[in-house]
C-alpha cells in the first residue's frame, strides 16, 4: 500500500582499520547517530516552527511532524536510546527484568541537560563519567538531541515479531520441550488431528534448525492443547505450569487485537499477571534461574505503549523487516553489482515514479467519484456453505457403523421436536421427545461444512475467516490408496458478540463424533 515509505540507507560498515572492540564500537554507534540526525535534519525545523501542508480535502493546515514512534529490534532499540542491550531501553528496572515491576521511564529533560552541560569532545572523561551514572552509553550527539518534542524513551515501542513471536514464546517453547521431553511433545504433534487453519507438524517441532516468527505463530496455536495432562517429572502438578503457558498465550493474543478497549487492556495485564503468579514452576523444575531477560520485562510496556501510539500492528517490525526483499534486496538485484548503492536509490526513485504515475492515470481513467453515500453496517453473521448435492443417502445404521454417530437419531429427533416446538421445558421435552418419531428412514450426508466466521470483534473492514469442518468416514481413493476417516471436533459458541472473550464456562456437545 506504500504507507511507509524508505528515506535512506545507512552505512554498516565493519570499520575493519580501527584497532580495538570498544572504540569500533563506539565508533559505529556514533556513525549511527549522525547519520540518523542528517537524515531527520528536516523535522528540526519543521517540528518546532511548524510546515504548511495540503491535505486531502485541499485546505493547507500548519502541520508540526515530530518523531513519535521509534519502531525496532532490541538491538536497533538499545542503540537509539543509547543503553545497554542487557537493559530495557526505555527505563531503569525498579527490581530485577523478570519481576512484574514496570520500570521509571528515564528523564529525558535530565539526559537533555546534561548533554548540553559537556562537551563530549573536550571533556571526554566528565561526560563519559556522567553517561556511566545515568546508565547510558557515551555517545557524541544522539540524534534525538536535536528533535523537538521528540522523547526517545517513551518512543520506543513494543515489537510482537521479535518480543514476543521470536522471543519469550520461543523461550516458552523450549522450557516446555526440557519439561516434558521433545520426544514427547512431538510424539503429541504427531497424533493431533488435521485441522483447517492449524499446521499439522508431522514431523513434530523439535527438528526446526531456524524457526521464523510465522512458525512460532503456528506452534502457539497447538501448544496448549499438547501439554495438558502431560505428567511431569518427580510428581510435580502440571497445573502451575499450564497457568504460566496460558498466561503467556492469552498476552500473546490479545497484544495482537487490531482494537482495544479498556476491558481488552484489563485482559492483558491479567493474563501477564498469571504467568508471573505461575512461572517460579520452571525454576522448581531446574529448568531457569532467572527471568531476567528484557524481552520477558519488554511486555510489561504493552498496555501503556497501545494507549499512547494505538494497537501493536502500528510498529510491528514485520511490516519493516517484509520491506528488506522490496526496497533492499530486489534494489539490490536490479544493479549490476558494482559500486551499487547510487544506481539501487535510482531504481528505487524510478519504481516510486511508476507507481504513482500508474495510480494517477487509474484515476483519471476511472473519472470522478461518485459522491459518497450513506454506508449502510454489514451484516455480520456466521455463514455456512454446504455441497449443492450430498455425498449418500445413508440409513440410521449405516450412520452408526460408518460415522460411529450412535445417538444420532436422538439427537435428530430432539433437534427437531425443539425446532417445531420451541415454547416446550426441558422436562416436557424429554417426555414427549420418545414419543417423537422420524417419518424417515434414510438422511443425506455431507463430508464438509464450509463455515465463514465473522470477525470477533465486529469490525465492519475486517474478512470473515474461512474454516472447514470434515466428516468423513474410512474411504479407498481410485488409485485403491486407502484414505483414513477424518472427524473434526467443533465448538460453536452461542454467545452474544460483544460478550465473545473466549471460551468459558461447561461445554456443551453436539451430537456425537459428528
Ligand atoms: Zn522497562
Amino acid at each position: 500500500m506504500h504507507a511507509q515509505v524508505l528515506f535512506a540507507y545507512l552505512p554498516v560498515a565493519r570499520l575493519d582499520h580501527m584497532v580495538g572492540e570498544s572504540s569500533r564500537r563506539r565508533a559505529s554507534q556514533n556513525l549511527f547517530h549522525a547519520c540518523m540526525r542528517r537524515v531527520l535534519q528536516p523535522l528540526e525545523k519543521a517540528g518546532g516552527v511548524g510546515v504548511r501542508m495540503k491535505s486531502g480535502d485541499g485546505l493547507v493546515r500548519r502541520c508540526h511532524p515530530i518523531l513519535a514512534v521509534y519502531a525496532g529490534d532490541h538491538p536497533e532499540q538499545c542503540l537509539v536510546s543509547c543503553t545497554k542491550t542487557s537493559e530495557c531501553p526505555k527505563g531503569v528496572p525498579a527490581g530485577s527484568l523478570g519481576e512484574n515491576v514496570l520500570c521509571h521511564l528515564r528523564d529525558i529533560n535530565d539526559i537533555l541537560e546534561a548533554l548540553e552541560s559537556y562537551d563530549p569532545v573536550k571533556q571526554p572523561r566528565e561526560y563519559a563519567a556522567w553517561c556511566g551514572g545515568m546508565g547510558i552509553k557515551p555517545v557524541l550527539n544522539p540524534f534525538w538531541k536535536f528533535l523537538p518534542y521528540a522523547n526517545i524513551y517513551q518512543s520506543i515501542t513494543p515489537d510482537v515479531l521479535h518480543q514476543l513471536h521470536q522471543g519469550v514464546t520461543k523461550h516458552l517453547i523450549s522450557w516446555l520441550q526440557s519439561a516434558f521431553g521433545a520426544s514427547e511433545l512431538d510424539h503429541r504433534c504427531r497424533c493431533l488431528p488435521l485441522n483447517h487453519n492449524v499446521r499439522h507438524f508431522s514431523k513434530g517441532i523439535s527438528g526446526f534448525s531456524r524457526i521464523s516468527g510465522k512458525e512460532h505463530a503456528e506452534m502457539c496455536k497447538v501448544l496448549l492443547g499438547l501439554i495438558i495432562g502431560v505428567p511431569l517429572r518427580d510428581n510435580c502438578s502440571s497445573d502451575k505450569l499450564l497457568c504460566a503457558v496460558r498466561g503467556i498465550l492469552d498476552f500473546l493474543y490479545l497484544a495482537q487485537l487490531p482494537s482495544h478497549t479498556d476491558k481488552t487492556l484489563d485482559d492483558m495485564s491479567a493474563a501477564l499477571n498469571t504467568f508471573h503468579a505461575s512461572k517460579s514452576i520452571f525454576i522448581e523444575l531446574g529448568i531457569r534461574d532467572d527471568f531476567n531477560f528484557p524481552k520477558l520485562h519488554s511486555l510489561l510496556h504493552y498496555t501503556s505503549s497501545i494507549k499512547l501510539f494505538g494497537t501493536t500492528d502500528n510498529y510491528n517490525t514485520e511490516h519493516s523487516e517484509r520491506l528488506h526483499i522490496d526496497l533492499a534486496k530486489d534494489a539490490y538485484a536490479a544493479t549490476n553489482r558494482k559500486d551499487e548503492l547510487p544506481q539501487m536509490v535510482a531504481w528505487l526513485e524510478r519504481m516510486e515514479k511508476i507507481t504513482r504515475f500508474d495510480d494517477f492515470v487509474r484515476w483519471r481513467l476511472g473519472g470522478r467519484l461518485p459522491p459518497p453515500e450513506e454506508i449502510s453496517p454489514r451484516v455480520h453473521r456466521t455463514r455456512i456453505q454446504i455441497a449443492r448435492y450430498p455425498t449418500a443417502s445413508m440409513t440410521f445404521d449405516d450412520i452408526r457403523r460408518d460415522y460411529g454417530a450412535g445417538n444420532f437419531r436422538q439427537a435428530l429427533s430432539r433437534f427437531l421436536f425443539h425446532r417445531a416446538n420451541p415454547g416446550v421445558t426441558q422436562s416436557e421435552h424429554q417426555d414427549t421427545i420418545s414419543r417423537f418419531n422420524l417419518d424417515f428412514a434414510r438422511v443425506p450426508v455431507f463430508q464438509k461444512v464450509k463455515v465463514w466466521i465473522q470477525d470477533a470483534q465486529g469490525r465492519s473492514e475486517a474478512d470473515d475467516t474461512l474454516d472447514v469442518v470434515h466428516v468423513r468416514r474410512r474411504s479407498k481413493a481410485k488409485s485403491g490408496r486407502k484414505l483414513p476417516a477424518r472427524f473434526d471436533t467443533v465448538l460453536v459458541n452461542t454467545s452474544e458478540p460483544d460478550e465473545r472473550g473466549g471460551v468459558q464456562g461447561e461445554p456443551r456437545i453436539f451430537g456425537e463424533r459428528v
